[in-house]
């Protein structure tokens, strides 16, 4: 395995081939470590396979920062400067209403590191309607009292007032917290406070939005974003970077210049801080072109119908149906995307989940579902590859694969 890399920095030393293609040879020879899967669930953030997926330019941005970079320096001046200061700055032009921006590795450290700064050793005032479990066991609670701040529940599951925080507010309040139930509603006999009404209690309000969009997306109205936040109110507000946003894993933290500078010098702040590759690829996301999340959940219907019945008829196999992609990784839970599938036998999900590339579909009613949904037009080539392996695999005598749920959001 070593000589094959030997032999490809060879071959570039002498010219016959780039040197990314000792870099392609290096990774070859690698053994197997995570694998490029195709997202055939119709889960536009599926969290198994990742959340979302970056977008050509932060890829391209990952990679420029992967070795040496002015990360920390100015490079006019030769002195040391602001670690991120780039993604900073784009995310304070996405939302002027923010005084101060932060990013940390993800939301969870967000509020972690909010509740630290602001409210150890005090009260956190929270709905009992937003006492959230976020995914894998998880829960909102657990994570805030593991920061030596004490949650002060108020109101009821369904309703709580203004009255109900105001009552709560006192000289232990470290904050009151909104949380946005991000992957549940409730509905029926209900009452939520807004934030506008929470922000004249006296103490700061800190929202944590979830899934990261900066201004309101007309496709998303039940979703919460930045600045509709901080211009209600909120004195912080977090969110997560690779949700709806589209970005990489990471935590932001937006709004009043003080708070946020409080946060950035707690010593929590260091062991929260996010890498340079984090860095380039939430810059490249926030300043740059829509992302592949972005177009996922705007693909139209009707090109994606037409896509998989090409996709059928290049194969010969299965059949078009209609199918229901959603948004997942927590967010917009009611919002159904009409969208179109290819259906195979159920038998044949395990052979493409493992096959090359992995294909990974969502199988319903007995029939395995591949939506093309976030499956870049690019990868259709492999994809019938794949489709075709699966279908050979399928008429050979039976060399049982793993069982198991083919995928869950
Ligand atoms: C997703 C989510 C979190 C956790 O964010 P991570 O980036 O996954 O750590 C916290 N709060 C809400 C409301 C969320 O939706």
């Amino acid at each position: 395995m070593k000589a094959a890399v030997l032999a490809a920095q060879d071959r570039a030393r002498a010219g016959e081939i780039e040197p990314v293609a000792v870099a392609d040879a290096a990774v070859a020879a690698l053994p197997a470590g995570m694998r490029a899967v195709l997202n055939a669930t119709g889960v536009v953030l599926h969290t198994n396979l990742g959340r979302a997926a970056l977008s050509p330019a932060a890829v391209g941005a990952v990679v420029r920062a992967a070795g040496h970079t002015d990360v920390e320096l100015d490079l006019r001046t030769g002195k040391r400067a602001r670690r991120g200061r780039d993604v900073l700055a784009a995310l304070a032009a996405a939302v002027p209403d923010a005084g101060a921006v932060h990013v940390v590795n993800n939301g969870a450290a967000a509020l972690v590191l909010a509740a630290t700064a602001l409210a150890a050793g005090r009260e956190i005032i929270v709905s009992r309607g937003e006492m959230v479990e976020i995914g894998d066991g998880f829960r909102l609670p657990d994570l805030l009292a593991s920061t030596g701040a004490r949650l002060r529940e108020v109101g009821t599951t369904n309703r709580t007032s203004v009255v109900d925080y105001a009552n709560a507010v006192g000289p232990e309040t470290g904050f009151i917290l909104k949380v946005h139930p991000s992957n549940f509603v409730i509905r029926g006999f209900t009452l939520s406070t807004d934030i506008s009404e929470m922000s004249g209690l006296g103490v700061p309000v800190v929202a944590d939005i979830g899934s990261g969009l900066l201004r309101p997306d007309p496709l998303l109205p039940d979703e919460p974003d930045a600045a509709t936040t901080l211009r209600a109110g909120a004195d912080l507000v977090i969110a997560s970077g690779d949700k709806l946003l589209g970005g990489p894993q990471s935590g932001l933290l937006l709004g009043d210049a003080a708070l946020v500078e409080r946060l950035r010098r707690h010593p929590l702040a260091r062991a929260l801080r996010v890498d340079k590759l984090t860095l380039a690829a939430l810059h490249a996301t926030v300043a740059g072109p829509p992302t592949p999340t972005w177009e996922a959940l705007r693909a139209d219907a009707g090109e994606l119908r037409e896509r998989t019945e090409q996709l059928r008829a290049r194969l010969g196999l299965g059949e078009v149906v209609a199918a229901t992609a959603v948004v997942g990784g927590g967010g917009a839970p009611e919002l159904e995307l009409p969208s179109w599938a290819l259906a195979l036998p159920a038998g044949w999900a395990a052979p493409l989940r493992e096959g090359d590339p992995p294909v990974v579909g969502r199988v319903e009613r007995g029939r395995l579902l591949l939506d093309l949904r976030c499956v870049p037009p690019s990868a259709d080539a492999g994809l019938i590859e794949a489709i075709n392996a699966a279908a050979r695999a399928a008429q050979e005598p039976q060399e049982q694969h793993a069982e198991g749920p083919t995928c869950s959001s």
